[in-house]
């Protein structure tokens, strides 16, 4: 079977050509500059292909992927009828999904609807889908949505404490996003460790940063809301903060709450603390270990506030059995999971040095008497998303 994942931003489109069963992928690529020029750049038999096509729009974008997936030299397939199905990521599907659904007119119009909460990101994955929609009307199409996963947090999870009515007339809850992630990492975690029911919390430790409280497969808390500024520090957003800061950077300088949030989204997390240095981990690891104090901050700011989420989600779910990291920083930063798990000896933690500097694996880092499994398993979004478009496709059929 072959599954195409699309990921549609404003200006760019993002594609991979996957097999479902073995996760092996044929070819992907980047569509960029869509609406200025349009770039084309594509993978495929071990080469990279670099084109300046005209696209004007994602139907251009979603036009030359195709053409570029059947090229006979750059290609993969031969034709469009070898595509089985799409599979779209979407943002944000509000109130209105708890899991992945085959695209409809309804489905659309729903997602329509989640606009308000996710402005910046569902307007350009629509485009995405109704650009495919258009140029290839018979195939299947499937939305995959970030904050599915987190549909099954009980009510004093997602509850904000404001007045009712702006739950009941705006949807204003926590939705926590990530989710493609979280779910898969949920899901190999049961394989790994043999077992369907046990209470994880799951450490996506990124750019982007979330965890997730886990019990028997289902998500219970998440540490992102209704957007995905809140939880942890991040590379550039600032996390959890009191609402009155908004407030008070707006009356003494002047802004407005649109470009505080800015701040708040892009100039802020460990980017801020590390005055300006770099989002980067890697590069606040290289600066803390020649004695750059603001750096050193960042770092023990991110560890820390990690840290606390996970006593939380112990408590919450009244003691866990197993912790996993996982995205660049939680896959790859042997250092950031040792910092970490320093903190969570009081729960019986105890990981394994050797093992914890392994990298690139889906690999048990905690000892023996570790009284909690720490497991390190590599994300992978996209098999996600394939896996979820073809067990739909199949049972339609
Ligand atoms: P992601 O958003 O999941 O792609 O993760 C990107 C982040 O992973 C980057 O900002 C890096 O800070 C971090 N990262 C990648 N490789 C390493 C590494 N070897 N050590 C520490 N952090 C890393």
């Amino acid at each position: 079977m072959n599954i195409l994942i699309i990921n549609a931003g404003s200006s760019s489109l993002k594609y991979q050509l996957m097999d479902p069963d073995t996760g092996v992928v044929s070819a992907k690529g980047l569509c960029e500059r869509i609406g200025l020029d349009g770039r084309l750049n594509h993978n495929a038999h071990g080469r990279k292909v670099v084109k300046d096509i005209p696209m004007p729009t994602h139907s251009e974008a979603i036009t030359a992927t195709l053409n570029i997936l059947m090229d006979p030299a750059d290609g993969v397939i031969a034709s469009v009828d070898e595509i089985d199905a799409v599979g779209h990521r979407v943002l944000h599907g509000g109130m209105e999904f708890s899991e992945s659904c085959i695209i409809n007119e309804d489905v659309i119009k729903a997602i329509k609807k989640c606009i308000p909460l996710g402005p910046l990101h569902n307007p350009a994955n629509l485009m995405g889908i109704e650009a495919c929609q258009a140029v290839m009307p018979s195939t299947p199409q499937v939305a995959v949505f970030d904050t599915a996963f987190h549909m099954t947090m009980p009510p004093k999870a997602y509850r904000y404490a404001i007045p009712t009515e702006y739950f009941e007339n705006d949807d204003i809850r926590r939705y926590g996003f990530h989710g493609t992630s979280h779910k898969y990492i949920a899901r190999r975690a049961a394989a790994l460790i043999g077992k369907t029911e046990f209470k994880m919390v799951n450490c996506h430790l990124g750019n982007g940063s979330s965890l997730s409280a886990v019990k028997d497969g289902k998500c219970m808390d998440t540490s992102m809301g209704l957007s995905p500024l809140a939880g942890v520090p991040m590379g550039t957003r600032c996390g959890d903060i009191d609402a009155c800061v908004v407030q008070f950077l707006c009356n003494k300088y002047g802004m407005t709450v649109d470009e505080c949030l800015t701040m708040l989204n892009k100039k802020s997390g460990v980017l801020a603390l590390s005055n300006g240095l770099s989002s980067d981990f890697r590069d606040l690891e290289d600066g803390a270990s020649k004695g750059d104090e603001a750096c050193k901050l960042a770092l023990e700011k991110f560890y820390y506030e990690v840290a606390k989420y996970v006593g939380a989600y112990a408590a919450a779910l009244n003691g866990i059995d197993v912790l996993t990291f996982t995205a660049g920083v939680g896959e790859n930063g042997k250092d950031t999971r040792k910092a970490i798990c320093s903190y969570l000896t009081f729960m019986g933690v105890e990981i394994d040095d050797e093992k914890n500097s392994i990298r690139g694996q889906e690999i048990c880092i905690s000892t023996p008497n570790s009284k909690v499994q720490v497991w390190v398993i590599p994300t992978n979004e996209e098999l996600m998303i394939a896996q979820d478009t073809a067990e739909l496709v199949k049972a339609a059929k």
